[in-house]
């Protein structure tokens, strides 16, 4: 029997009195499906620190489900985030995403201001003042990191992380299942060992998921562009297309041994538990069917 798997559903702070009004209820309806966590983004540049916060509060209120910060240090003093992790820690959080974050506009990690530039350098600092008070997961990018010179040098960077105490990571989304498998044995080569749960982003428009791919540098498959594209004006027929498309992801990468998923709600409990449906998962101790 290998470890069970694990099934997360990662929230964004409500930018809108609206987005705050309906949060509840898609935590509740996400909750009843029994997932490991949620895990609560951190805007860029330290800038949604509140927000994390109360939306943590808001997950313990509403499903009594863990509820895991995102934890980003570009741009942060040493000082803010010991800060942050001593509220977290007396708060009773045990598992923290550690992130670089975003750079602000024109800076490069290594000019960006402020006294980390590197995720790997935030998981050190964690483990260094906490021990292993935290898990600690980390990002992952099956099909590299937008700003890396190449998928090498990226990959040694993710090692770096490893090393530096991480033990789990949580990827980027993508289409293609290979990247994962190829970024999988890149890991048993390098024998590196820690579970690796793909990041999945439910189909739900041709606008938004272009623009996600873009954002982050995954690749849309060609024929999936063109599908999404074709059937932009008949949104159940797109969203079908994109269920069937995002549940064949899952059901390839869970059937070859992915530890989990990782499901990017957006703050919608539909477009998950669509996909959690389709696949057949059972609530409280997911399986594939
Ligand atoms: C699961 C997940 C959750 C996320 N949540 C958030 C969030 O809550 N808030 C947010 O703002 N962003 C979030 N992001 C986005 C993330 O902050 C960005 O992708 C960011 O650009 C990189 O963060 P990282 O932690 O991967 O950085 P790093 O691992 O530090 O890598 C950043 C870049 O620097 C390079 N690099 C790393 N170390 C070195 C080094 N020593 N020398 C030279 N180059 C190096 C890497 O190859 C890469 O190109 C998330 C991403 C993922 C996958």
């Amino acid at each position: 029997m290998g470890s069970p798997l694990s099934f997360s559903f990662e929230l964004f702070p409500p930018r809108t009195p609206e987005g705050a009004a309906k949060l509840p209820s898609a935590i509740a309806e996400l909750a009843a499906v029994g997932p490991d966590y949620f895990s609560v983004t951190h805007g860029a540049g330290g800038s949604a620190q509140e927000g994390t916060y109360e939306t943590l509060v808001a997950v313990v209120e509403h499903s009594g489900v863990e509820a895991v910060p995102h934890l980003t240090c570009v741009g942060s003093t040493r000082a803010n985030i010991a800060a942050q992790l001593e509220r977290y820690r007396a708060a009773g959080v045990k598992r923290i995403v550690a992130l670089r974050g975003d750079l602000p506009a024109e800076a490069t990690s290594a000019s960006a201001p402020g006294e980390f530039h590197y995720a790997s350098e935030l998981v050190s600092f964690i483990r260094e003042s906490h021990g292993d008070a935290f898990k600690i997961q980390v990002a992952a990018y099956p099909e590299m990191h937008p700003q890396a010179p190449s998928p090498a040098v990226d990959f040694e960077n993710f090692r770096r992380k490893v090393e530096a105490g991480a033990d789990g990571a949580l990827t980027q989304l993508f289409y293609n299942a290979d990247a994962y498998f190829d970024f999988m044995e890149r890991c048993g080569k390098a024998g590196i060992t820690i579970p690796v749960v793909p990041g999945i982003m439910p189909i739900t428009g041709f606008a938004n998921t272009v623009r996600f791919c873009a954002g982050c540098g995954a690749d849309l498959p060609r024929w999936v562009r063109l599908r999404l594209e074709q059937l932009q004006d008949d949104k159940p027929a797109l969203q079908e297309f994109g269920l069937e498309v995002v549940t064949r992801l899952c059901e390839t990468l869970l059937r070859n041994g992915a530890p989990g998923l990782h499901f990017y709600t957006i703050n919608q409990a539909g477009p998950t538990l669509r996909l959690w449906k389709r696949l057949g998962l059972r609530a409280g101790a997911p399986t594939l069917a």
